[in-house]
């Protein structure tokens, strides 16, 4: 396998030794920094930051790996319309195996449901296209890194007059859901926000946050370095008392990030209330289908009543997605709930907090 040059450079044992000691020197507060991401969950995880922290410093896992946060409510209706004569459903790979309220996509699959695992929203239109006598249904879910994607294959698909493709939108935005835990009440003294999301949104979007609570925030890449360089930004503002959002991630992120991604999810999509998993319903946080593209919109074309069921009975992920618990503080973890046989949302994703302590931490 051909090497990355530049990885070695940000996992060297030296400089993070020294990030770590510079963190070690200057944190005398107890604070709590919550990583918002998926991918950065796993990082941490596998680079072992925790361990390179003083006990000043938590760190929480937040509702950042978007398979975990989809609602069992939409599981159950994209199973519901794949049940549907003619309907082939089309979806990313971890979704599939997402408990819904009886059920998961993988399980109807077993039992002759058409399901086909896709690498981006365009695959999906291409199987539209190979089969006209279908309606194909792209499970569109993700946040601002993958609506741009969905948002362009449905202008592509109204372009090339395809009248077989739709998109059930699950997809959703960050800030609500950030601004959603301070209301709650959860105590974050630090954001350590996506490096992804960021370099489509630009960071003006994480202002509030710091202007509204008082709270920094710092985009981070997702090498070892960047996470602890992104945890010295953090405790930097955090004893000096300056909140303001910074970028640890130059290499990817600009302040105004990428203006033709959110051109066209402006163009596709409006701000709708949205449920997630773990949170319920939060205003404005997720992406419907404006009235331009509505023949592609999925929820209008398969109009359902859908009832929101309790979590599978001792998981606690809606918990974990919050950060008030852990996944060792679940009884069912590396017990009943396991990656090969998973029991909730946050063990079935690789991003998900469960998964990455079942796989670092056992
Ligand atoms: S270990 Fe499994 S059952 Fe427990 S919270 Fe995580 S996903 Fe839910």
């Amino acid at each position: 396998m051909k090497k990355i040059p530049y990885i070695d450079v940000y996992r060297d044992q030296t400089l993070l030794k020294d990030i770590s000691s510079r963190i070690h020197a200057i944190s005398k507060k107890e604070v709590q920094f919550m990583e918002v991401c998926g991918g950065h969950t796993m990082a941490i995880h596998q680079f072992g930051i925790r361990q390179m922290l003083p006990p000043t410093i938590k760190l929480l896992s937040g509702p950042g790996c978007p398979v975990c946060v989809t609602s069992r409510i939409y599981i159950d209706k994209a199973i519901r319309i794949g049940q549907m004569k003619d309907v082939i459903i089309t979806t990313y790979g971890d979704l599939i195996r997402v408990p819904g309220s009886s059920s998961s996509l993988e399980r109807e699959r077993g039992n002759g449901m058409d399901v086909r695992m896709v690498y981006s929203a365009m695959d999906a239109v291409v199987i539209a296209r190979e089969n006209p006598t279908r309606q194909v249904v792209f499970l569109g879910i993700g946040f601002e890194t993958t609506a741009p994607a969905s948002a362009i294959t449905i202008i592509e698909a109204k372009k090339s007059g395809l009248v077989n493709f739709s998109l059930l939108s699950a997809h959703k935005v960050m800030p609500p859901v950030m601004q959603q835990l301070i209301h709650e009440g959860i105590r974050i003294n630090g954001y350590i926000a996506p490096g992804h999301v960021s370099a489509i949104t630009g960071t003006r979007m994480y202002q509030p946050i710091v202007e509204n609570f008082h709270i920094p925030v710092v985009v981070s890449g997702f090498e070892a370095a960047d996470i602890l360089h992104s945890i010295l930004l953090l405790v930097r503002q955090v004893e000096s008392g300056t909140p303001r959002v910074e970028v640890q991630y130059k290499r990817v992120v600009k302040s105004e990030g990428n203006t033709i991604a959110q051109e066209r999810m402006r163009q596709v999509f409006s701000p709708a209330d949205e449920p997630w998993r773990g949170f319920g319903v939060i205003p404005e946080s997720g992406l419907r289908i404006r009235k331009a593209f509505s023949t592609f919109d999925a929820d209008l074309r398969f109009p359902l009543k859908m009832k929101e069921s309790p979590e599978p009975k001792g998981c606690i992920c809606g918990n974990i997605l919050k950060g008030l618990q852990a996944p060792a503080d679940c009884r069912l973890f590396a017990k009943k709930c396991t990656p090969d046989d998973p029991v909730g949302a946050c063990m079935v994703s690789s991003e998900g907090a469960c998964a990455a302590a079942y796989k670092y931490a056992t």
